[in-house]
């Protein structure tokens, strides 16, 4: 570990000159004590930092913004293996730094530089702790790269980033665990721009965010090269690397799909495949235009419990689409839901993770509105069976915008029905109170306002307000931070259900 170097204090120049002796034992005493300080935080032992999240408060670090990511990644071949990698940052300091915190909690970290020159690390917590040779200054550009081994094997209980699919990997990083992949503020308040570029062998082929920018081969392996078009947060990176055909198509005004499935069940996904352009065309027809450069669906070989919508390629497990479990209407609701998160939490993310009711209320509301318009599955049915249940979820999990922290050990517990269901309701409740006109438009200007940023709940009560013409305040703080839920405007006979008469809820991401 290297020592952080002090700036020497300059002695005021009137004493210099007036009172020189004076001032020479001034300045002693001033350089002594701003070394002595200096040493003193140097040798101060290195601790995790956050940026105050009050679901994840060990997420994120202050202090800089991130503004691009370049991650290289070298897969050996096995998925139980440790991949090689190089993860280069490029930040912003906003304050002056003489240590940097980056969260990354999961593998070896082999050399650090900072601005090209070799740093100190240590790690604490979750976090990896950066010394530069020299401090930085506020509002200055850096460049840290650390070589280190992004290990997809994690222990029993721990959840990680990647997912051993049955040929190779793909990533699930919400909310929390990019940090076990790569070392990065781990916040989906730091959006940036990601380049990936992800060495294989050459029998396999690797899909990354974004748009492809090369695949070049050399020897046995290829390097696929991907480049994200607009931010990103760390919990929406998405890397497959597998034995998998790449379906190409184009969707609505020459949107390029890509979808990502094993090669040997390219033909049996075909119909699934086939349906996303025109759920892209329904999705722009509700909300707008589509906001990245490309989407697709991953069909993962694997048994993750959940789908996610990594950003312009969202994460399904095949068995899906093949399981025949689930009825028809219900598979392509579940697109839909994942398609919608593309606005709704990808280019319009949460500030904070309490705000995620803002991505999965949307998501559902729109899940639910898909399956009414093409499968005649009642939305105010559904409204109506959600509310039966809603002051249960609320004591179980929190008000949709005040969600309870996650149990220990299970930290994407946060994921309950409060926030879902729960909090489609409030959309539902909204739209019965300001009319149908109005809510439609808030729905497109929010994603219009906040496209490519973050944003809160505070902003859509604002917005709300906005666009209803009157103060929505007290009507949403009810909805989105009561304890018990208020009564639904409309519908004054909807009730509370006992337990045994409610509706299950549907588990899903
Ligand atoms: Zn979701």
């Amino acid at each position: 570990m290297l020592l952080t170097p002090c700036p020497r204090p300059e002695p005021a120049p009137s004493r210099r000159r007036t009172r020189r002796t004076l001032s020479r034992h001034r300045t002693a005493a001033l350089l002594a004590s701003a070394v002595s300080v200096c040493l003193v935080a140097a040798a101060a032992p290195a601790e995790p930092l956050g940026v105050g999240d009050r679901l994840y408060p060990y997420l994120g670090n202050p202090g800089y913004d991130v503004t691009s990511y370049d991650i290289s990644l070298t897969y050996p071949g096995a998925n139980d293996r440790p991949l090689q990698a190089v993860t280069t940052i490029d930040a912003r300091t906003t304050d002056d730094l003489e240590r940097l915190n980056l969260d990354f909690a999961h593998g070896t970290v082999r050399s650090v530089e900072v601005d090209g020159r070799p740093a100190g690390f240590t790690s604490a917590g979750e976090d990896l702790v950066v010394t530069p040779e020299r401090p930085l200054g506020e509002g200055s550009r850096t460049t840290i790269t650390v070589r280190h081994t992004s290990d997809p094997v994690y222990g029993r209980n721990q959840q990680g980033g990647w997912v051993r699919t049955s040929d190779g990997l793909a990533m699930a990083n919400q909310a929390d665990v990019a940090h076990l992949v790569f070392p990065c503020n781990d916040h989906p308040s730091d959006k940036a721009m990601f380049t990936f570029r992800i060495t294989a062998p050459n029998s396999y082929t690797a899909v990354a965010n974004g748009l492809p920018d090369g695949a070049d081969r050399v020897g046995r392996t290829t390097t696929w090269t991907y480049r994200t078009q607009h931010p990103m947060a760390t919990e929406l990176a998405q890397v497959s690397i597998g034995r998998s055909a790449v379906v190409r198509r184009q969707g609505p005004h020459g949107l390029p799909v890509r979808d990502v499935v094993p090669a040997r069940d390219r033909r049996a996904l075909e119909p699934w495949l086939a349906k996303t352009p025109d759920q892209i065309a329904w999705m722009e027809s509700k909300v707008g235009r589509y906001p990245f450069e490309t989407y697709g669906v991953l069909m993962a070989q694997a048994d993750t419990g959940f789908e996610l919508e990594t950003q312009t390629l969202s994460l399904f497990e095949k068995s899906l689409f093949t399981g025949r479990v689930y009825p028809k209407w219900y598979v392509e609701s579940v697109m839909v839901h994942e398609l919608a998160h593309q606005w709704f939490g990808d280019s319009v993310s949460p500030r904070s993770w309490s705000d995620v009711w803002l991505n999965e209320g949307h998501a559902t509301w729109y899940e639910d509105l898909y399956a009414e318009e093409t499968a005649h599955r009642s939305m105010e049915e559904r409204m109506k069976a959600a509310y039966g249940s809603s002051d249960r979820w609320r004591e179980a999990g929190g008000p949709p915008a005040r969600p309870k922290p996650p149990a220990p050990g299970q930290k994407i517990g946060i994921f309950r029905p409060n926030i879902y269901e729960g909090a489609a309701l409030v959309l539902y409740a909204l739209r019965q109170e300001i009319g149908r006109p109005a809510f439609e438009r808030l729905e497109r200007m929010w994603v219009q306002e906040h496209r490519d940023s973050t944003a809160t709940t505070g902003d859509f009560v604002r917005l709300a307000t906005a666009v209803a013409g009157r103060d929505l305040t007290g009507f949403l703080a009810a909805w989105l931070y009561g304890e018990k839920t208020p009564p639904m405007p409309g519908h004054p006979g909807w009730k509370q259900l006992p337990e045994d008469k409610a509706a299950p809820p549907l588990t899903r991401r």
